[in-house]
């Protein structure tokens, strides 16, 4: 069973998530409305954790593509993203994310 990597968060919480398993799909559901609202209202605080991760696992590529920085400047850093990084994200914001786009 998986559980929040803080469970301080347990006390913040809106109602309707806490009362959904951690991490299920319609804990992830309830989590995107609650940004959809946040959103159309303009709330200044976002009850929601994302619903959306874009994660850069490395910067080191090997296609050419002719409108990037990676290829273009062949001083960009080519770094590649910590294995213990990636393991807190995925602890941290996997149960709430319905997208992860690397
Ligand atoms: S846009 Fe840049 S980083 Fe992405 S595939 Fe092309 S060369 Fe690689």
């Amino acid at each position: 069973m998986i559980a929040p990597a803080d469970p301080r968060v347990l006390e913040k919480w809106p109602t309707e998530l806490a009362s959904l398993p951690f991490g299920s799909p319609a804990f992830k559901a309830a989590n995107a409305r609650l940004a959809a609202e946040d959103e159309v209202a303009l709330a200044p605080f976002a009850r929601a954790m994302p619903t959306w991760i874009n994660l850069t696992s490395t910067t080191a590529c090997n296609l050419k593509c002719f409108m990037c920085n990676q290829f273009l400047d062949p001083n960009s850093p080519k770094e590649m993203l910590d294995e213990q990084i990636y393991e807190k994200v995925v602890r941290e914001l996997y149960p709430y994310a319905r997208t992860m786009q690397l």
